[in-house]
């Protein structure tokens, strides 16, 4: 007998089928990132046409990986931190996607994120699946040796899913090219070769791409540019608020400040700060390369930082963490455009007030798309061994951001849908169709 929440048929000791129950870390009650991608697949789902007799398989992740990782702490004690390496989807090609190290991380964002990895990969069409990793720790409490030992460990301990074909992993919050460096070198030991394309984000030295570094906020920039000629907004004058001023939301600060808008205000792990006139962003970089935070930044006034929401700008950046914009604060957004940098930002409660209000979300699965890209373009230059240069890569990105972010465009005009929902339709239409041709194997 068919269970009415599930499609998915086993066999039973007598033979006649009967569903699979769905496992309560999967369910869309699960109200964490996860239950949020459920919901954004939901959407989804009467736009797919006849593949839509797949989309379960959009619901359940192909494969969790859990792990131990116990490693010695300067101090002479054990600890052991929980890690997690997730396939979502391989139907497209190898699973591809960050490792993010914080103290907040569970199965269910690490899962969460996997997904949107598949979704994003599929929309720029470049030939992976998607996968995530990570481990729930603060980095900033280990020492450099623990956070090796506790880097290399993991590596060990996922290296049976992961590989330059299978899974390649990258950076994410918290993890880095050194990181990078550590995992390589691990997964080469542990396979007798060095095997640059297990993951990228690399450094320079050891196969990295030029151009890896500022891609994400490229994109975020690029996407931003074409979006703004759609609304009429001129980036030239614009104000700006970023959350989280890392790897993507400070190149991307960067960037538009170089076309001429101006950064207003900033939120990150150590508080808001903000100048009407506009901060100074090298600065502001080299502040927090040097002391780790935008707080204490001299000559910018200091923010509660729930009024961060609220600041007067015309475009909002999130690019820190995942359920930040929320039913509470979508309704005092002043922005026109929320341009997503971070994964999973907008909660889908949020999302529909925004669109009510009429502001334009570009979403995460476009929007910071231009990581994996220029990812891609490491792993192709590793394998050919040979690198293009700088110049090379930009052009590319740029042209794979713009005409996937035309495309998406057009079926949102098309079904008059959400861009979120329409980077959905196009990605998911890519995945399930891959999935159709390869058929089901036994
Ligand atoms: P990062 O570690 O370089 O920077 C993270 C930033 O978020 C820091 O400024 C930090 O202070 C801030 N932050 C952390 N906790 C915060 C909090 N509670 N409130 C406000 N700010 C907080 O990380 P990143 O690589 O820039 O990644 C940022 C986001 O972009 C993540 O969601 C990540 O998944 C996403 N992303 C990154 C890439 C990439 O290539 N790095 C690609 C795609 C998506």
């Amino acid at each position: 007998m068919l269970h009415p929440s599930t499609h998915t048929s086993v066999a039973t000791n007598n033979g006649a089928p009967t569903n699979s129950p769905i496992p309560s870390y999967l369910q869309a009650d699960n109200l964490g990132p996860w239950g949020n991608y459920l919901q954004q697949v939901d959407r989804v789902v009467p736009y797919l046409g006849h593949l839509g007799r797949w989309a379960d398989t959009l619901k359940r992740p192909k494969r969790i990986l859990v792990v131990d990782v116990p490693i010695h702490l300067d101090n002479g004690t054990i600890a052991h931190f929980e890690g997690y390496r997730v396939q979502h989807n391989t139907s497209r090609g190898p699973g591809k996607g960050g490792v993010r190290f914080h103290q907040d991380v569970t199965l269910s964002e690490v899962m969460a994120l996997s997904a949107w990895m598949s979704i994003k990969n599929a929309a720029v069409n470049v030939p992976y699946g998607g996968a995530k990793g990570g481990i729930r720790v603060d980095p900033k409490s280990l020492s450099m040796g623990e956070l090796e030992r506790m880097t290399r460990r993991y590596t060990s301990e996922i290296g049976i899913i992961i590989g330059p074909t299978k899974d390649i992993p990258a950076p994410d919050v918290n993890t880095n090219e050194q990181i990078m460096a550590w995992m390589m070198d691990t997964y080469s030991m542990n396979e007798g070769a060095t095997a640059t394309g297990v993951v990228t984000g690399k450094p320079i030295h050891l196969g990295g791409s030029l151009g890896r570094k500022d891609a994400t906020g490229r994109g975020v920039f690029t996407v931003g540019v074409e979006a703004a000629k759609h609304i009429g907004l001129d980036i030239k004058g614009a104000r700006i608020a970023v959350q989280g001023f890392g790897n993507v939301g400070g190149v991307a600060g960067r960037l538009f400040t170089e076309a001429g808008a101006k950064v207003v205000a900033v939120q990150d792990h150590g508080g808001t700060i903000y100048k009407a006139g506009g901060l100074n962003v090298p600065a502001l970089l080299k502040h927090v390369a040097e002391t780790g935070s935008a707080a204490n930044f001299a000559g910018a006034e200091v923010l509660k930082n729930e009024l961060f929401w609220e600041v007067d700008c015309d475009i909002l950046i999130p690019a820190a963490l995942e359920s930040q914009i929320t039913a509470t604060n979508a309704g005092k957004i002043k922005a026109k455009m929320v341009i997503e940098g971070a994964n999973g930002p907008t909660t889908p409660a949020a999302d529909d007030i925004l669109q009510e209000r009429g502001v334009l979300v570009l979403p995460d699965v476009i929007a910071n798309a231009g990581g994996v890209t220029v990812s891609y373009f490491e792993w192709v230059q590793d394998f050919s061994s040979f690198f293009w240069d700088e110049d090379e890569i930009n052009a590319r990105l740029v042209k794979i951001m713009k005409d996937a972010f035309a495309g998406v465009w057009a079926v949102a005009e098309e079904h008059k849908v959400s861009l979120r929902t329409a980077t959905f339709i196009v990605a998911c239409k890519r995945i399930l169709h891959a999935r159709e041709l390869r058929g089901l194997y036994p």
